[in-house]
């Protein structure tokens, strides 16, 4: 039997413990790198599971919690972002799963591609930010950038064996969050615990606060716009509230294509992993009579001005994608930890924009700048005036 190699960065995650399902139920992925955070129990967990031969945590200190729990597993323990891009790099790792949250994303996947490894990707804020970097490197070090994130699987699986030259546009899905329909001084209210209920997804914190603001459907054209090199004009955002149709692609010739499904990041992922194969799935399959109608809507940008930052962010380009993540990174922090109210979220992102100079075309260290005068100008100009 062929085995597939894989390293998992954010193993303890929604995406991570997802894929380790994946694992669990085929017997020829092999788990050669596993990183988390700060879940300590969980990551331990899965390396007496799984037994790769290299594990990471976030800080030194819990590096060495975690290698004295695991004194008897022959396991390598490293920690921090040095830790995460051995992980990244490891012996033997074909495929590299990036489920970490965040711009911290970019620098294991950076080196993971210059070890050539092939990226399966969820970490969409890597490409929002660095999508000039990333798909540059992936063309040379020739490897492939297989989307995680369900609407881009289903425009890369709509794709298949297409021309990509006649695609007229993307049609993107979005299931418009628990605030669908509301108004901005519905939205003015809110609470965390209504912002985290999402109606047909379960995902991590942070991707369930950006539903919530459709901030995440601005990342996700963004992302679109690199993986499928596509002018952002011609990616569309329908509201779908059913999450069946996980997004479309239109031809020349009018026709579209579109995957459905339930709504179930298993598909995507395993579909990352085996590509082009396909293989059974333990999980509800679609069943169109119980569904029986599907609906689709223009989103409102008047109330979710964060899908329209996002379009305006990736056509100025250069390190504007950057600020507009990163300072929705901050404040998305600063919500969850009650800090600040729900439309302060949107608020934050708008005045980072509008007091950056662009750099047109940053490198690594000019984008890991931008995200830090980001999050300075949050703290010493912004939120003074918020509280
Ligand atoms: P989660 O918050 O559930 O998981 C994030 C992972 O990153 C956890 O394993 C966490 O570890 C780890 N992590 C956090 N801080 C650090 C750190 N300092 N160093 C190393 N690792 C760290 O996120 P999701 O799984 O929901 O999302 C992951 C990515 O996938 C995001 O970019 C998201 O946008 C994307 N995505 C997610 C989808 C979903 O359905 N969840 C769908 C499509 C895309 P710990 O928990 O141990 O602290």
């Amino acid at each position: 039997m062929k085995m597939i190699n894989i390293s998992l960065l954010g193993s303890t995650g929604s995406i991570g413990k997802q894929t380790l399902e994946i694992v669990e139920d085929n017997d020829d992925i092999n788990v050669v790198a596993l990183s988390a955070g700060y879940n300590i129990d969980l990551l331990e967990q899965q390396v007496r599971k799984f037994k790769p031969q290299i594990v990471s945590i976030s800080t030194e200190e819990l590096a060495k919690d975690l290698k004295a729990r695991l004194a008897d597993v022959d396991v390598k323990v490293t920690y921090g972002m040095d830790g995460l891009c051995e992980c990244a790099t490891a012996d033997n790792a074909q495929i590299v799963v990036t489920a970490v949250v965040g711009m911290m994303g970019i620098r294991p996947t950076v080196e993971a591609i210059k070890a050539k490894k092939d990226i399966a990707l969820a970490n969409k804020e890597t490409l929002v930010t660095a999508g000039h970097i990333i798909m540059n490197l992936a063309k040379e070090y020739g490897v492939k950038i297989l989307p995680v994130d369900s609407e881009h699987s289903a425009i890369f699986q709509s794709m298949n064996g297409e021309n990509r030259s006649q695609v007229n546009k993307i049609l993107l899905t979005a299931s418009g969050g628990p605030f669908r329909g509301k108004t901005k001084e519905y939205l003015e209210n809110v609470t965390l615990e209504q912002a985290l209920n999402h109606p047909n997804w379960s995902m991590g914190r942070k991707i369930t606060i950006d539903s919530a603001t459709m901030v995440n459907k601005g990342l996700e054209v963004m992302e679109a716009g690199w993986l499928f090199d596509i002018d952002l004009d011609k990616i569309e955002v329908y509201v779908h509230p059913q999450s069946i149709v996980h997004s479309a692609v239109e031809y020349a010739d009018g026709a579209v294509i579109a995957q459905l499904g339930t709504p179930d990041m298993k598909l995507p992922i395993q579909y990352a992993l085996y590509y082009p194969d396909r293989r059974p799935i333990n999980s509800k399959k679609l069943n169109l009579f119980e569904i029986g109608s599907l609906t689709f809507e223009k989103p409102d940008t008047n109330v979710f001005t964060g899908l329209a930052m996002a379009y305006k962010a990736g056509s100025i380009g250069g390190s504007m994608p950057t600020v507009f993540n990163a300072a929705n990174e901050k404040a998305v922090a600063l919500f969850l930890d009650g800090k600040i109210r729900f439309m302060d979220i949107t608020a934050i992102i708008s005045e980072c924009m509008s007091k950056h100079d662009v750099i047109k075309t940053p490198d690594l260290d000019d984008i890991l700048n931008c995200e830090q005068w980001t999050y300075d100008i949050i703290d010493k100009e912004i939120l003074t005036s918020i509280r």
